[in-house]
């Protein structure tokens, strides 16, 4: 199948003025190359600074791309003027984190639904309010429409904010933390509306998050990124329980656990802070951290993004020909490959 959405070696760079006529370059995506089929969610993953959300402001055009491609429906978007972008706005929509700030306090329902209709020139607005507001379960939608933000739950503005995404029938949604910010026992619900509207209406999702444990129940697939650029990308099933990366080995060790009997729990979960992407390491951008680094390949050569096995790539040495024959400098340890599987 044709892929809806192609990012082919976007990189996102940003100037940063360092002292008063220096500035530097901050590489928050580097080379990153992903496809996303119609109706499909592809979930990335990736703790803070990771450049995920970057990556899906890109994507959507919200930021400029730096390098590579943006490709949408068959169309290079990657430098339209925002004039010619207007058929894209109608058809690329997004949830946001934060449901108090992406709502106007000062609109009602009604009126934050209306808003996209009245920009694109949509004439059965009633109609089509109402049909979302029982699609995101504010029900009764006459009860619901007429009320201010403020007089919503958390829950209920982020499904508001999902009602307004869906008011255009968009072909793509990119959904960027859409649960981190509302009460724990509302998270779920929201996920599994988001599965639900995408089963119904057939649109494709990326769904940014740094929270992996919640992969599995909204995504076909997950790309896992580190400091701009993605290291291991397959399906929730062959990614959470058999993850390749090193990386990806610590972010499932740190979900708490609700089996004592899972093996990762007993890996040690990296430890320090990812770098700023200012100050990116060179080679793979993990080595400082990783435990099984070699020294001389890993703080020195890239390693390419390649399929370990059906559907399942990894960006690590552990896995090229370079490393799988690494002697190393004399004297020099690592510790061997980590275990397969969970
Ligand atoms: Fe990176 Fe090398 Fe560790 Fe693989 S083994 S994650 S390439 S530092």
């Amino acid at each position: 199948m044709e892929s809806l959405v192609s990012l082919e070696s976007v990189r996102v760079h940003f100037a940063v003025r360092k002292m008063l006529f220096r500035t530097n370059t901050v590489a928050a995506v580097e080379d990153v190359s992903l496809a996303i089929k119609p109706g499909e969610t592809l979930a990335l993953v990736g703790e803070s600074g990771s450049g995920k959300t970057t990556l899906g402001r890109a994507v959507l055009r919200l930021l400029p791309v730096t390098g590579g491609r943006v490709v949408f429906d068959g169309h290079d978007i990657t430098h339209s003027p925002e004039s010619r972008l207007k058929w894209f706005r109608r058809r690329a929509q997004a949830v946001f984190q934060d449901p108090y700030s992406s709502i106007d306090p000062f609109m009602s329902v009604y009126q934050v639904l209306e808003e996209p209709m009245v920009i694109h020139g949509v004439d059965d607005r009633r109609e089509r309010i109402e049909s979302a507001l029982r699609d995101v379960r504010l029900t009764p939608p006459e009860e619901y429409a007429p009320k201010y933000p403020h007089m919503l739950s958390g829950g209920q503005r982020q499904r508001v904010g999902i009602a307004r995404a869906l008011m255009l029938r968009p072909q793509f949604i990119v959904a960027d933390e859409p649960v981190s910010m509302i009460d724990a026992s509302s998270r779920a619900e929201i996920l599994f509306l988001l599965r639900d509207l995408q089963e119904q209406y057939g649109m494709a999702f990326l769904y940014v998050t740094h929270d992996i444990a919640t992969v599995r129940y909204f995504s076909h697939r997950l790309a896992v990124m580190y400091l701009g650029v993605v290291v291991e990308l397959g399906t929730p099933a062959a990614v959470i329980d058999r993850p390749l990366h090193p990386y990806t080995q610590a972010l499932i060790a740190a979900v708490p656990a609700p089996d004592p009997a899972n093996r990762l729990r007993e890996r040690e979960v990296v430890p320090g802070e990812p770098p700023s992407p200012a100050n990116a390491p060179s080679g793979c951008r993990f080595h400082p951290r990783c435990p099984h680094a070699m020294p001389g390949l890993c703080d020195a050569v890239v390693p390419p993004l390649m399929e370990e096995e059906e559907g399942h790539s990894v960006a690590c040495h552990l896995y090229t020909p370079q490393g799988r024959s690494w002697t190393g400098p004399k004297g020099a340890q690592h510790m061997p490959a980590p275990e397969r599987g969970g």
